[in-house]
C-alpha cells in the first residue's frame, strides 16, 4: 500500500522544511519531496529513527540497582560493575532474555530509536555445556525484537577465556559454525541481519581474531569488537602482546572498512590513525562510559581523522538518543574549553555531525527503509522554537520524550497514545 505522511515539517541534519511529504511503500521510501495529498500529521516533525550500534538488552535489569557501593568493597568501578553484571548473567535463561531484551527494545523504540544492533555473548547453560538448539539464546533476543517491532543487527560474540563458562565456546571454529547455524535461521526473518563480533582483546586471543576477521572479509559481515574502554585492558594487551589493543586488530587482519570498534576511549593517536587508514568506524556510547568511570572519548581527534561515529546505549542505564548525541559534543566542550567544537568541514554547528552519527545517514531519501520518528512539535521542551532551530533544540535541549510515534518498515509500532504523548 502506497501513503504520504505530510507532517508540519521534515527534518534533516541541516534544518527543517514544511510543505514535504514522504511517501513510503512496501516498507520503503518511494519520495521525500513537496505535497499536499495524504495523510497530515498535525503538530508533528517527521525525521528518520535513529540507530543503536551497540546494545547488550538484558544488561537493562542492572538499572538502578548498581548505583550504591556494596560497603565490604568501598571502592567501586568498571571491574566491580562488571561482576555483578555477571551475576545478572549467571541467572538468565531463554525465557528471560527474551522477556528482558523485549523491554530494552519497547523502551529504544518509544525513545527514537528504530535499529538496534546486538552484541550478544551470554550462549551456553550457566555450566558452559550448549543448548539443545546451541544458538538457543541469541534466537530468544532475536525473538524478542520482532515481537517489539525493533530492526535488529544481530552479532553473536566470540569469546574464548575468563568472563564466565556460559560466554566461551570451545574454539572459533565451534564458534563460527554456530554463526553459520545462525545466519541460515535468520535468512527468513526480515527484520533480522546476522553479523559476528570478538568480545575484546583481553577475551579473545590472537588466532581467533585472524579466523573471525577472515570469515566476517569473506561473507561480508559486519564485524564489531570492544576496544580500548579501560586503561588496564590496554596494559593488560601490551603485556601480552607488546603492543596496544588497535595495533592487535591490526596485526590480526581484524581491522576494515565493515569494523566496528566499540568505545575507543583510551585510544591514542596512533590507533586512531590506524582507524582511520582502515576505513574503520568508531561506535562511542557516552552515557554507559559516564555511568562505568571509563573517560571521554576523543571525539575532536576522531572527527579530524574522518573516521566514522555512531551511538550506542550499551548497557542501557539510559536510554535516550538525543542524550548519546549531546554528551558527545558536551564532553569535548569540557575537554577543551570551547564551544561548537565538533564541527565538520564547512559547518557551523556540531548538530548536523551529531545527527548523521545518531543516523547513520543525513536524512530520509528515497528507497531507505521507512523507519521513522514522529516528534511532538507542541511539547513544552519545543514549544516557540523556530524551524530553523529544531535539529539544534532537538540535540541540546530536549530528550526521547518528544518522540510521539515511531515506525519501522513503515509499521507503526510505538503510536503517541503508547507514549503518553
Ligand atoms: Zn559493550
Amino acid at each position: 500500500m502506497r501513503r504520504t505522511l505530510i507532517p508540519d515539517l521534515v527534518l534533516d541534519a541541516h534544518g527543517a522544511r514544511s510543505g514535504v511529504g514522504v511517501t513510503i511503500e512496501d516498507g520503503r521510501i518511494l519520495k521525500v519531496g513537496l505535497a499536499t495529498e495524504g495523510e497530515h500529521l498535525s503538530g508533528r516533525a517527521l525525521a528518520p529513527g535513529f540507530v543503536n550500534d551497540h546494545s547488550h538488552a538484558f544488561q537493562r535489569g542492572l538499572r538502578g540497582a548498581v548505583e550504591r557501593i556494596d560497603p565490604a568493597r568501598p571502592h567501586d568501578d568498571f571491574w566491580t560493575w562488571r561482576e555483578r553484571m555477571y551475576a545478572l548473567a549467571e541467572g538468565l535463561t531463554p525465557d528471560s532474555i527474551r522477556r528482558s531484551s523485549r523491554r530494552c527494545y519497547e523502551e529504544m523504540l518509544s525513545a527514537g530509536y528504530t535499529s538496534v544492533t546486538e552484541f550478544h555473548y551470554v550462549h551456553h547453560r550457566p555450566d558452559g555445556t550448549s543448548y539443545r538448539d546451541p544458538n538457543a539464546l541469541a534466537k530468544a533476543v532475536a525473538v524478542a525484537a520482532e515481537d517489539a517491532g525493533i530492526r535488529l543487527l544481530l552479532l553473536p560474540v566470540a569469546y574464548a577465556r575468563d568472563g564466565l563458562a556460559r560466554f566461551r565456546d570451545t574454539s572459533v571454529q565451534s564458534f563460527l559454525h554456530r554463526v553459520e547455524a545462525l545466519r541460515e535461521w535468520a535468512e527468513r526473518r526480515p527484520l533480522v541481519e546476522v553479523g559476528v563480533a570478538a568480545h575484546s582483546v583481553r577475551a579473545v586471543p590472537l588466532g581467533w581474531l585472524e579466523e573471525i576477521g577472515t570469515y566476517a572479509r569473506r561473507e561480508d559481515l559486519p564485524l564489531h569488537i570492544h576496544a580500548d574502554e579501560q586503561e588496564r585492558e590496554i596494559e593488560e594487551c601490551l603485556s601480552e602482546h607488546g603492543v596496544r589493543p588497535v595495533e592487535l586488530l591490526v596485526q590480526a587482519g581484524f581491522l576494515g572498512p565493515d569494523t566496528t570498534v566499540v568505545h575507543a576511549t583510551h585510544a591514542d593517536a596512533r590507533e586512531l590513525d590506524l582507524l582511520a587508514e582502515h576505513g574503520a568506524s568508531v561506535c562511542a556510547c557516552p552515557t554507559t562510559e559516564g555511568n562505568l568511570g571509563d573517560g571521554f572519548l576523543p571525539a575532536e581527534a576522531i572527527l579530524a581523522r574522518g573516521i566514522r561515529l555512531s551511538v550506542g546505549s550499551d548497557s542501557h542505564a539510559r536510554i535516550d538518543p538525543f542524550e548519546e548525541l549531546r554528551e558527545i559534543e558536551t564532553n569535548a566542550r569540557r575537554l577543551s574549553g570551547r564551544r561548537n567544537v565538533l564541527l565538520a568541514e564547512s559547518e557551523t554547528s556540531p548538530t548536523p555531525y551529531l545527527l548523521r552519527a545518531g543516523w547513520g545517514d543525513t536524512g530520509l531519501k528515497k528507497g531507505d527503509p521507512a523507519d521513522l520518528i514522529e516528534i511532538n512539535l507542541s511539547h513544552p521542551a519545543l514549544a516557540d522554537v523556530e524551524a530553523e532551530n529544531l535539529p539544534p533544540a532537538l540535540v541540546f535541549g530536549s530528550g526521547s520524550q518528544v518522540v510521539v510515534g515511531t515506525r519501522v518498515d513503515a509499521q507503526n509500532v510505538c503510536a503517541p497514545d503508547d507514549t503518553g504523548g
